[in-house]
């Protein structure tokens, strides 16, 4: 763990350090004050697993969605249980762990209106194209990306993506999860 974070970081921790999926349903919950539950699954066990406390999930959700249609109520009585659920307190007391690439690669894809899945495997690729030439990076960069994700190499698209966006060489780690990828970024940044 990396030390503790504050909510208040999360938009510039998005943009430097987030892997695409994250940073997809960052932007979605900031935009549409909403997310639905496959959205909020994927996004909240990631920033569980970055270091947010219980207390911070709470306050953090429920500041985004009372900006929206949810009010405080609406908030405390359909929304609170789930996010005290998946620390563990509730129910079962299950204390679920962020989901891998490879589950959110081959499992529950997408629908319309959702926004949780991989960027590299579920993403339009003319939008992903897109979104890359707005990133800064090379169009032999965008190429190779583009590559991987035809040969379906999608966890190498996005470690692709992590070494131009970071600067540094072929091969810094075996990217296999959301977290790892915000952690090894973090190690480079500080
Ligand atoms: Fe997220 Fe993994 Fe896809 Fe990268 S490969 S965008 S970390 S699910």
């Amino acid at each position: 763990n990396m030390g503790k974070i504050s909510l208040d970081q999360l938009d510039s921790l998005a943009v430097k350090s987030f892997p695409l999926c994250m940073r997809q349903l960052h932007k979605a919950l900031r935009e549409h004050h909403h997310l639905r539950h496959g959205g909020r699954m994927q996004y909240g066990l990631f920033l569980k697993g970055i270091g947010l406390t219980l207390e911070q999930a709470l306050q953090f959700w429920k500041l985004e969605f009372i900006k929206g249609k949810v009010d405080t109520d609406k908030f405390d009585k359909g929304y609170a249980y789930n996010i005290r659920h998946s620390y563990g307190k509730e129910g079962k007391r299950t204390d679920y762990t962020p989901f891998s690439c490879m589950k959110i690669i081959l499992t529950n894809p997408p629908s319309q209106g959702d926004y949780h899945g991989c960027p590299f495997r579920h993403s339009d690729p003319e939008l992903l194209k897109q979104r890359l030439q707005s990133s800064k990076i090379s169009q032999t960069g965008i190429n190779q990306i583009l590559d991987y994700i035809k040969g379906t190499h999608y966890q190498l698209a996005c470690q692709k993506f992590f070494d131009l966006t970071h600067n540094v060489e072929d091969g810094m780690f075996s990217l296999n999860h959301p977290n790892q990828y915000f952690f090894e970024s973090q190690k480079l940044l500080n």
